[in-house]
């Protein structure tokens, strides 16, 4: 029932948000084992530091103990073989990162595990699409919710606790917006926006929905994308131009309100083998026509664009 965009890596499934189990062929149990010691995840970060400072590829085993400052050589030895599977590469005379490991690294740096602070909640300038109730936004357990007082979800995405940092629950429902255009853009274009393996976008009928929904599962690492069809097109060129050429530019607005999602009545199946969904955006007593397949690929009658340019109603 509501447009709700949502998308979860099963909340509370850490592996699939760490991108640990990526493109590295790990064995995610073996790999989080090896990190088991924290003197492991010291030499991590150590490693990490070491290539945003330094041009060279590797680090000497000598400078690395002693940016980590452990002063039993053996012992540090010990924890930085067990890394060596994995995370840490010999290559020539030092040691570097893998690519797993810068990922690890970046999923520890941003907080996916430690943090869990929680903001709000905080109303907005903004008015849920069933009631008209305010707007109120929370952000917890490195989730940004948007939701209205009788219990409407309007919108609900993953924020890392690293972007959360000292930012106000406006900031945060801003960064969460932006996590979703990119997700959605990665998904259409069928990058899975969690651990960027393939994935085939898909708008599918849904029987707990009104209209078709965005839908899309990452065979790879799990993560979910659920989304109303509309938000197909917050990321369209045409779309977008049509809101700014109105005076009314997409990014002005929260990505929940525009009427081709937040209002069911402007979508319509069109076909249903294979599905094809119309959409109405109507601004100004301008409408626009836009055709969604089944592969969430967008198509606007450009003929009814052009000819709706000076005054005309449009046409359905
Ligand atoms: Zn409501
Ligand atoms: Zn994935």
């Amino acid at each position: 029932m509501s447009p709700s965009g949502e998308e979860s890596s099963g909340r509370g499934d850490d592996s699939a948000e760490s991108g640990a189990s990526d493109d590295s062929h790990v064995d995610p149990s073996e790999a989080f084992a090896a990190l088991s010691d924290p003197l492991r995840v010291d030499i991590l970060r150590a490693l990490a530091a070491f290539h945003r400072e330094s041009a060279a590829e590797s680090v000497g085993f000598a400078e690395l103990r002693k940016r980590v400052d452990v002063r039993d050589s053996g012992r540090f030895r010990y924890h930085l073989n067990e890394l060596r599977d994995h995370f840490v590469r010999k290559d020539g005379g030092g040691y570097r990162l893998t690519h797993a490991g810068i990922k690890i690294v970046a999923a520890i740096l941003a907080g996916t595990y430690t943090d869990r602070g929680s903001i709000g909640p905080e109303p907005l300038d903004s008015d849920c699409s069933h009631c008209d109730a305010r707007a109120v936004a929370v952000y917890e357990d490195g989730y940004c919710a948007v939701s209205c007082e009788n219990d409407h979800t309007l919108f609900a995405w993953s924020v890392p606790p690293a972007a959360a940092t000292d930012a106000s629950l406006p900031e945060i429902v801003s960064h969460a917006e932006l996590f979703a255009r990119q997700a959605i853009e990665r998904t259409l274009a069928g990058i899975c926006p969690k651990c960027s393996a393939p994935v085939d976008p898909a708008v599918v009928e849904d029987e707990t929905a009104p209209t078709p929904r965005l839908r899309t599962r990452c065979d790879t690492c799990g993560a979910t994308m659920a989304g109303p069809v509309g938000f197909c097109l917050l990321v369209d060129p045409a779309v977008e131009s049509f809101y700014r050429r109105h005076d009314r530019p997409l990014d002005d607005l929260y990505v929940w309100e525009p009427a081709f999602v937040a209002d069911d009545s402007t979508v319509s199946v069109a076909a249903t083998d294979p599905l094809r969904v119309e959409i109405s955006v109507t601004l100004d007593a301008e409408t626009l026509t836009v055709s969604v397949d089944e592969a969430g690929r967008v198509s606007v009658d450009e003929s009814d664009h052009a000819s709706a340019d000076e005054s005309s109603r449009g046409d359905e």
